[in-house]
């Protein structure tokens, strides 16, 4: 699976969908404050954290990916080191409870159109969410 990801990885730009704001935190054009990277995601804090801790966490190539429905198999291992990335980032916080968000589309509250998920936590959660 790795090694299908890499494929992705190398194949350079295939999606027609333009750049978002994260294209360019991706190329350090505009700073932010990084709390994990490897070489699958990047891993940064919300410019506007909606809790105490509120991290985001991309994939480092989009193709396919500006929206989770967009996922097929071939996403399968990035979205793993997603996971994988959330888990360590919320250990290094020291977080007691938290919740990962992945908004879809307008209707799902979806601003910037580059996979994303949102890493919340050191508050208590409350269900249902808005
Ligand atoms: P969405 O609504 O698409 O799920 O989440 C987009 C998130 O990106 C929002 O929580 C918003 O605060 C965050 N965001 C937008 N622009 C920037 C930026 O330039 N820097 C950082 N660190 N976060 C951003």
């Amino acid at each position: 699976e790795r090694g299908r990801w890499d494929t992705i990885l190398h194949a350079g730009a295939r999606d027609a969908a333009p750049e978002t704001i994260f294209d360019r935190i991706l190329r350090k054009e505009i700073p932010s404050t990084v709390v994990h990277e490897d070489a699958y995601v990047l891993a940064f804090r919300d410019i506007n954290p909606v809790a105490p801790s509120h991290v985001l966490i991309i994939p480092k190539v989009r193709e396919g990916l500006t929206q989770l429905r967009f996922a097929t198999a071939d996403h399968a291992f990035v979205l793993g080191k997603m996971l994988e990335a959330a888990a360590k980032i919320a250990a290094d916080e020291k977080l007691e409870g938290f919740r990962l968000v992945i908004n879809d589309g307008p209707k799902g509250g979806q601003e910037v159109y580059h996979l994303h998920m949102h890493l919340i936590g050191g508050r208590t959660m409350k269900w249902p969410p808005g």
